[in-house]
């Protein structure tokens, strides 16, 4: 008998999805460049799960009912090629390569297109939610062509994370769509990891709060309309107490936060593009300069940075706090939304952002209960992929800019960094000028470089010789 599908790459993400696939009654193949980890694999991992061990890809690939399907879970980049390389010797027309990886959508793309001419097909999968998910229930966003879709999407159905709205996975587009809307995913989640730190950084030195209250907070908010899975996982990283020292864990982390490269990706994509994700692009900034740790602390000792004392009412700064949250987080949606919608119409993915946002509901890290309301303005006019041009989104922002002018002050007068915030906030008042000073950058463009502009008064293009008028 042989097994319905294989997986490549037995690390955190490869053994929890097999372990996963094969407990929703799909048999499994596993293969591992390092064989030691797939041996440790099946001894300490395999139970009654039909999964089978193979240690070279002829009898792995042989292993497999036609057409063949083999996902893999290796490390993003040069490895996905490197084993693709492996692979073909042993792969027919007709058979399916899913990439569950978190690679750049550019080289599924290209991918895509080099197997297309070998007849091979090919799903670039972005999966999200970590081990946890990957085992018992992840977001799936697959794209590529419908026909491999259709190949393995009973499996994809089983193994996604259920939600009152169905199984978190659904055909996401064509080509990379389902890598693009992974590596969207990812900037949103870094913007919502940042805005929850910048709060969380004006409750502890402004207000004063010891992280086990902080935590009580957030669980609080969690109970609200913050409800989500990073509010969630913050408030309980705020009770861990260290074992030796007995202080709370997250005080004795140093303030260095790592990437991988998706968020980088995002902003750097969305600069590409042409669409404004100030907030998303923040967010990696904050990461980058939070890398600077011997600088910051030389000049934490000379720059100036004025901190006045504040009188303060905790509790309406607390609720001002919640609305600032709220506020930010529904603009780094609005900002990823919008960069998937222009790539679906340039890269002609043809994606619905209504089913993404479905899909994004359960199992992933970003999953949250503001995605209901973002579907409901979505549904309403599909056009509207920044959510900003709605009734409902002025409804919903209205009491909220109050609070945010209010936190963004603090944060200037007691010399606190909100890139993420005060950007949210710069985002919607520029969204929300009909004037912009564009015009003098325009005059200063023609002025060096006879670069032209247009007129408010009359059609056309003009140029100026400025100094000659000055
Ligand atoms: P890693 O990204 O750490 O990758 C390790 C795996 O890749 C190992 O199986 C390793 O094999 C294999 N590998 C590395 N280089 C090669 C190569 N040249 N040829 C063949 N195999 C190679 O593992 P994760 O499980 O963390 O992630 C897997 C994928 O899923 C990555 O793309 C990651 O970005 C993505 N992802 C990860 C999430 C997470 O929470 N960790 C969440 C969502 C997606 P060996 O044992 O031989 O070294």
């Amino acid at each position: 008998m042989k097994n319905y599908i294989g997986l490549i790459g037995l690390a955190v993400m490869g053994q929890n999805l097999a372990l996963n696939i094969a407990r929703n009654g799909f048999s499994v193949s596993v293969y591992n460049r390092t064989p030691e980890r797939t041996k440790e694999f099946i001894e300490k991992r395999v139970k009654e799960e039909k999964i089978d061990p193979y240690y070279d890809l002829k009898s792995f690939v042989e292993s497999l009912e036609k057409p063949r399907k083999i996902i893999l879970m290796v490390k993003a980049g040069q490895p996905v090629d490197e084993m693709i390389q492996e692979l073909l010797p042993y792969l027919e027309p007709g058979d399916l390569i899913i990439d569950g990886g978190n690679s750049y959508f550019r080289d599924t793309s290209r991918r895509i297109r080099e197997l297309k001419d070998k007849g091979i097909l090919y799903l670039g999968m972005g999966v999200s939610g970590g081990e946890y998910g990957a085992l018992h229930g992840p977001s799936l966003m697959p794209g590529g062509t419908k026909e491999a879709y259709k190949l393995v999407e009973e499996m994809l159905l089983k193994i996604a994370a259920k939600t009152e709205d169905g199984p978190c996975c659904t055909y996401v587009g064509d080509d990379s769509a389902g890598h693009f809307v992974k590596m969207v995913h990812n900037g949103i989640e870094y913007a919502i990891m940042e805005l929850i730190a910048e709060i969380y950084d004006i409750m502890r030195k402004v207000l004063n709060m010891p992280s086990e209250e902080i935590g009580k907070v957030f669980e609080s908010w969690n109970n609200g309309e913050l409800n989500s899975f990073l509010m969630e996982i913050s408030y309980k990283i705020m009770r861990v107490k260290d074992e030796e020292t007995g202080k709370p864990l997250v005080e004795l982390i140093l303030d260095k936060a790592e990437q991988k490269g998706t968020g980088k990706w995002t902003a750097q994509t969305a600069l590409d593009l042409g669409i404004p994700t100030p907030t998303l692009n923040m967010a990696v900034e904050a990461r980058i300069i939070s890398h600077f740790k011997d600088l910051r602390v030389e000049l934490s000792k000379t720059l100036p940075v004025s901190k006045e004392s504040i009188s303060l009412n905790r509790e309406e700064i607390l609720k001002d706090l919640e609305k600032a949250l709220l506020f930010g987080v529904f603009i780094s949606f609005s900002q990823g939304l919008w960069l998937i919608d222009e790539a679906s119409k340039v890269l002609n993915y043809n994606i619905d952002l209504s089913e993404v946002l479905r899909i994004w509901k359960g199992g992933c890290i970003i999953r949250a209960k503001i995605l209901n309301f973002l579907r409901e303005i979505i549904k309403e006019n599909p056009q509207n992929a920044n959510l900003l041009a709605s009734e409902k989104t002025v409804n919903f922002l209205k009491d909220k800019i109050e609070s945010v002018k209010k936190i963004s002050d603090i944060g200037k007068r007691s010399g606190i960094s909100l890139l993420c915030l005060n950007s949210a906030l710069d985002y919607y008042f520029a969204l929300a000028t009909e004037n912009l000073p564009a015009n003098l950058i325009q005059a200063q463009r023609d002025f060096f470089g006879a670069h032209t502009y247009e007129r408010i008064d009359k059609e056309g293009i003009f140029h100026t010789e400025w100094e000659k008028l000055e």
